[in-house]
């Protein structure tokens, strides 16, 4: 299928930060062939006029819970530990493979629709999100969640090694698959040094939460007498291509190790301020050259699976606590959002409008009132959209959304078994809190 799109203004996001008014973009199959200058031998089956209409890159979601859209709006107003101990666990103690399958439909309902074209997933069932994520045709990384404990929820790491032999790089290459280890603060010392072998034995990644409120960090240099950055640096975790959720509290010497292996992170702004955990040191690790992405987190925690909320929160909460109105100035936040966040779920070739890149790419409704006038596209672009702006998608040359029609997900088929697989979850619940995390003496 080749398509050629025109007369769009084209925010590329490549190298050079291009913005292409009344141009033609064309895709050949799952590739971008030409940006601007079409050959003449380009032929098209589908032509599309844009109508001045903004084209862009798709939106990479680079931490998230796809299927604990259950969990949203259950655990609300609450500290971490209690977060987890009275809420969380004990709904997640009921989950199914069911409830996994539709609640990642629902979240890929609502993410297709922001905008977002992949997304990097950690948690439980992933067989049931990989047949998902194959039949919405997203991209998607994903990383079954271990704690390496005595009460394992799901199954052990050796059990997901298979998991991602099965996955990386299947559904066309739309699927990579990588290693969870839940965090330093849950998982044993030994399990994350053993998990770390495996991965570097078998040549594949490593998705982990670390260093996501103070206390943690507090705990960790009280336990091992290093941060946990250094403790996973330490344990060779950082060995691979690492994937690191929040690293909000790191010191001068994690941010160094971070920069120094290549190592991946996914801030995810809204929760880290919903949950008053800190503000990560973004321009510091943007500066040193840590390539840095944004996530929703699962909507448990943030509650809305909205990368433009997380772009602009991500800028809006460096200008307020550092009272500096020119930080992450410009397409930054957008880059966050595209190129980063493809570069940290493992897609190469995937976050910039260029020929060779995938056909990754979104449709916005820039002739709305709200864009209007249009002094600077990308400022439009990073301060006023939101995912109801978004009209059409397409993920690998295949459209998944045009003109707000879904076409690979059935949203009314998708909310009504979803509701009926929460109602039976709440009434699996286990009376009482489940105290498995403890950090800190008062969080
Ligand atoms: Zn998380």
């Amino acid at each position: 299928m080749n398509t050629l799109i025109e007369h769009a203004t084209i925010v590329t996001l490549d190298e050079a930060g291009r913005v292409l008014h009344d141009a033609s973009i064309a895709i050949a199959g799952a590739e971008i062939v030409a940006v601007g200058d079409i050959p003449p031998t380009f032929s098209a089956d589908e032509r599309i006029d844009a109508g001045q209409r903004v084209v862009m890159p798709g939106l990479y979601n680079a931490h998230t819970h796809a299927a604990m859209t259950f969990a949203r709006g259950y655990a609300e107003d609450l500290p971490l530990d209690r977060w987890f101990n009275e809420r969380i666990w004990r709904l997640e103690a009921g989950l199914t493979p069911e409830l996994v399958y539709w609640g990642t439909q629902l979240a890929m309902i609502e993410m297709i629709r922001g905008g977002v074209v992949g997304f990097a997933d950690h948690y439980f069932h992933m067989h049931e999100v990989a047949q998902a994520v194959t039949a919405a045709g997203m991209r998607a990384n994903l990383a079954w969640a271990v704690f390496g404990g005595e009460e394992e929820v799901g199954i052990a790491i050796r059990d997901t090694v298979p998991f991602v032999r099965a996955y990386d790089g299947a559904a066309q290459g739309r699927l990579r698959a990588m290693l969870g280890p839940h965090s330093p603060y849950q998982c044993p010392d030994a399990f994350l040094a053993r998990t770390a072998a495996v991965a570097v034995r078998e040549g594949i990644g490593i998705h982990i939460h670390a260093a996501e409120t103070a206390a943690q960090v507090q705990d960790s240099l009280r336990r091992y007498d290093r941060t946990p950055i250094e403790l996973l640096a330490h344990r060779g975790l950082f060995e691979t291509h690492t994937l690191v959720a929040h690293a909000i509290h790191a010191t001068d010497v994690d941010l160094a190790v971070l920069a120094q292996k290549d190592v991946n992170v996914a801030i995810c702004p809204s929760t880290h301020m919903k949950y008053g955990m800190g503000v990560p040191r973004l321009p510091e690790m943007l500066e040193m050259g840590v390539n840095v992405a944004l996530g929703s987190d699962g909507a448990g925690s943030s509650t809305a699976l909205n990368l433009w909320r997380e772009l602009r929160l991500a800028v809006l909460m460096q200008r307020q606590a550092r009272a500096d109105a020119t930080l992450l100035a410009g397409d930054t936040p957008l880059r966050l959002a595209a190129c980063n966040g493809a570069r940290a779920l493992g897609f190469e070739r995937c976050g910039m409008l260029k020929p060779g890149f995938q056909a990754d790419l979104i449709l916005i409704d820039s002739a709305a009132a709200h864009f209007q006038p249009q002094h600077d596209i990308i400022a439009n672009l990073v301060w006023v959209t939101e995912p109801g702006d978004v009209q059409d998608v397409m993920v690998a040359g295949r459209w998944l959304l045009r003109r707000g029609r879904l076409l690979t997900l059935d949203e009314a088929e998708v909310v009504a078994h979803f509701n009926a697989q929460v109602q039976q979850l709440q009434r699996r619940a286990p009376q009482g809190p489940l105290q498995r995390y403890a950090v800190g003496e008062s969080l």
